[in-house]
């Protein structure tokens, strides 16, 4: 088989374009005495030099080392430029520019982010009292019952308390049902409770649900509710037009967030976390004793990321974002994203046309669910069993409380070649089952 079209760096690539950085690193501090300890870039000197938009195709490796050295060494405003440029790339609605209302913060998962979205929601909610006052119990957040855990982890860590999460049921697909969803709110709202957080999932880690976002996106806004979008793997598929449909209705949005970590070829940890209203969140976070404050921040020429996230401290993420997105172009990642997609809609008709197997979920991108038809003891002992080799890697979930296998394309190698090989795998370690079922009968 022809070797496939690809965009990755090369090892050998990776091992030259490595020596000339740790010579650069060592050339950087043996002159570490001849910069200013502290930035002497005007505000908005840096961005005004950088493109306004990603780069359509690759750019070479020495031409970003070059730009780091001249550009961005004085400064940090490469964050905010480069979740501008995300904006464009993802299609997300204009809201969540920075020269808007909005912006976006690399945060460092999507649990954080969506911590940070919730704290929001709730002071929003309550005219900022419960960040004087403390929870009153009557704050009450919703989402699917398919939801990711982190966000029963934010409204423990919050102060609203798990039996104020609702988990919201889902239909036949596993996505959230907006009917219940505003009945609930309803009832709760007749109960004297304060709605004041919704998250729908787009791509749930179980199943990849998409949750219907224009539905409940309307129920939100009738309400005045935040509503908060995670999309934390599936997000980056709006790299591509052809799947942007995943994001209708994120003009409702309040805060969204997705993370190149897991889909974007960008290694961990990174999560870009946008809102449509920056003042809410910064009032939210904000915390001003006399040792933090500084001239920039308080011209309101710079955004102080400080008051956008959780920690004080905050590493320089940007920097590996705004090398990935160089590197590949966006044409580059969208090639690869496409790939993946294609290759595990391969797997899911492949899973389709062998009677032994069933889908267990729509596979709406990169990540099929799908079941041996024999039962839960069945498929627990193929995954041990494919695991236990070594080949591949396979995790499992509960879908309509059975056993369900999932297999996920998404890591930056894969290639046609480890698809046909995993399901040529499947397949054998299937047969070894059946043969044992059938002698022991
Ligand atoms: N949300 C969804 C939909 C996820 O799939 C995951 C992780 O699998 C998370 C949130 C949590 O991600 P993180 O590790 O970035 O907090």
């Amino acid at each position: 088989m022809p070797e496939e079209k690809t965009f990755h760096m090369s090892p050998d690539d990776f091992r030259r374009h490595g020596h000339v950085l740790v010579d650069w690193i060592a050339d950087y501090y043996a002159r570490i005495e001849s910069f200013p300890v502290l930035s002497r870039a005007e505000p908005g000197r840096i961005r005004a030099s950088l493109p306004p938009h990603a780069p359509a195709t690759g750019e070479p490796f020495n031409t970003m080392l070059h730009d780091v050295e001249k550009l961005i060494l004085p400064c940090t405003e490469l964050e905010t430029h480069v979740l501008d440029w995300l904006v464009h790339m993802l299609a997300l609605p204009e809201k969540f520019l920075s020269s808007n209302t909005g912006g976006g913060v690399i945060q460092d998962t999507a649990s954080s982010a969506s911590l940070c979205a919730l704290l929001a929601g709730r002071e929003r909610a309550t005219n900022f009292a419960s960040n004087q006052k403390g929870c009153d119990g009557r704050l009450v957040a919703y989402t699917s019952a398919q939801a990711h855990s982190s966000i029963e982890k934010a409204a423990k860590i919050a102060g609203l308390g798990r039996d104020n999460l609702r988990l919201i049921e889902v239909d036949k697909n596993f996505a959230m049902r907006p009917d219940i969803l505003a009945r609930q709110i309803e009832d709760d709202r007749r109960a004297g409770l304060l709605p004041c957080f919704v998250c729908a999932t787009v791509g749930t880690t179980s199943s990849n649900a998409l949750d219907p976002v224009p539905e409940i996106g309307r129920i939100c806004r009738e309400h005045g509710i935040w509503f908060h979008v995670d999309a934390a793997m599936s997000g980056t598929a709006a790299l591509c037009p052809e799947f942007r449909h995943i994001h209708d209705g994120l003009d409702y949005a309040d805060s969204y967030c997705f993370n190149p970590h897991k889909w974007m070829f960008t290694n961990f940890d990174c999560d870009c976390f946008y809102v449509a209203d920056r003042k809410a969140l910064i009032q939210t976070l904000s915390v001003l004793p006399e040792y933090l404050r500084n001239q920039a921040t308080e011209s309101g020429a710079v955004i102080d990321y400080r008051d956008w996230q959780i920690p004080l401290g905050r590493r320089f993420r940007a920097l590996k974002l705004w090398f990935v997105i160089r590197h590949y172009g966006v044409e580059g990642l969208q090639h690869h994203i496409r790939r993946h997609i294609e290759l595990a809609q391969k797997i899911a008709v492949w899973i389709i046309k062998d009677d032994r197997f069933e889908l267990a979920a729509p596979a709406p991108l990169n990540l099929v669910c799908f079941r041996h038809k024999g039962g839960d003891a069945v498929n627990q002992s193929l995954m041990n069993r494919l695991n236990a080799g070594g080949d591949l890697y396979l995790t499992h979930t509960k879908l309509n409380d059975k056993f369900t296998i999932r297999l996920c394309v998404g890591q930056t190698n894969t290639t046609e070649r480890h698809v046909e090989r995993a399901w040529q795998r499947i397949q054998e370690e299937a047969a070894r089952l059946d043969n044992s079922a059938r002698n022991t009968a």
